[in-house]
């Protein structure tokens, strides 16, 4: 039996397909994005036959069903000489493992994974992948009660609306991880362990401690769910990849104030290529245009009319951003 785009809520297609028609009700694009805007060279990415989209010589990425992780390494450069970030859906750590082999040779084991934060869909594969690898894991410090078990996330809010995703988002798991001590915080100087290139900007809104990762040398932006490039509430869109610049996903972003300012600091970069968590990597002045647009006309564009933090955000001054477990 196949279940629904690997999202771990465990509803099986029989269940779920009679109700994606009704999205069409409920999906609104936000910002379209053309075809010319995607970064994935899909011959280069056909002759290569690591099964990651590479966007530029260091820095590749894997799309698994719903949401994507990071390669960044020359191709070649051997265990322990590239970094991974984000991890997944729980059940594909075989698949991650297996491109960074075909990717980096050896036994493809990273430096380190790091997180742009903790939510399930970026997390799954992450206690198989420590077991295998034992690597360290680093996340901003506001994001470590989400990875150590002191702390849930805030109940994702299927009144948001926007299609099955958000939908059946109360199914999702949201914070039941236990790293230990491998895990270590972002140092706040902006530095980007095994990676000198990088800085690592906080972006937070969509949780607490969320980060994006920037090199200047050519304008490559990771935003994690500070932003994304497809419509991520909706199955449809997400199964199609559908392309747009698109707020963070709306039913598990928690304060819509400080996530409209996290897009304002990403889109003063004009960055020139961008892979988000979910959607296509993007690039170039469509993308640009775009992401500006989205930061200018935020609270009209991407924040929901309705919903449980819709004014009234969960935050860690008023103590809403760490549940208990
Ligand atoms: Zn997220
Ligand atoms: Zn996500």
């Amino acid at each position: 039996m196949g279940f629904c785009a690997g999202c771990a809520c465990r509803l099986s297609l029989n269940q779920l397909l009679p109700i994606v028609p009704c999205e069409s009700f409920a999906v609104t694009q936000q910002i379209s994005l053309p075809a010319s805007a995607c970064a994935i060279d899909p011959e280069r990415d056909a002759q290569r036959r690591d099964g990651a989209h590479e966007v530029a010589p260091d820095l590749a990425y894997l799309r698994l069903a719903i949401v994507n992780v990071v390669f960044i390494g020359l191709p070649g450069a051997g265990d322990g000489r590239w970094v991974l970030v984000d991890a997944g859906l729980a059940g594909t750590a075989g698949w991650i493992r297996s491109v960074a082999r075909r990717r980096f040779g050896g036994t493809g084991r990273p430096a380190a994974i790091l997180l742009t934060h903790g939510h399930f869909d970026h997390i799954g594969a992450l206690p198989r992948l420590c077991r295998e690898w034992d690597v360290p894991v680093v996340a901003h410090a506001a994001e470590l009660p989400y990875l150590s078990g002191k702390a849930a996330y805030p109940r994702p809010d299927p009144r948001v609306g926007g299609g099955v995703m958000s939908w059946i988002s109360p199914l999702y798991p949201r914070g039941r991880i236990v790293l230990g001590e491998r895990l270590q915080a972002l140092h706040p100087d902006g530095g980007v362990p095994y990676l000198p290139e990088w800085r690592w900007l906080p972006t937070p809104g969509h949780s607490a401690g969320h980060v994006s990762f920037w090199r200047e040398s050519d304008r490559a932006l990771l935003s994690g769910d500070a932003f994304v490039t497809t419509a991520q509430e909706s199955a449809l869109a997400v199964a199609k990849q559908r392309r747009e610049m698109h707020g963070p996903p709306m039913y598990y972003t928690p304060d819509w104030a400080t996530a409209r300012q996290s897009v304002v600091t990403l889109a003063a970069l004009e960055p020139d290529l961008v892979i988000a968590g979910h959607g296509r990597a993007m690039r170039g002045p469509a993308m640009r245009a775009a992401l500006t647009r989205l930061a200018e006309d935020f609270d009209v564009i991407a924040r929901p009319r309705h919903g449980r933090y819709v004014g009234h955000a969960a935050t860690i001054e008023n103590g809403g951003a760490y549940p208990p477990p």
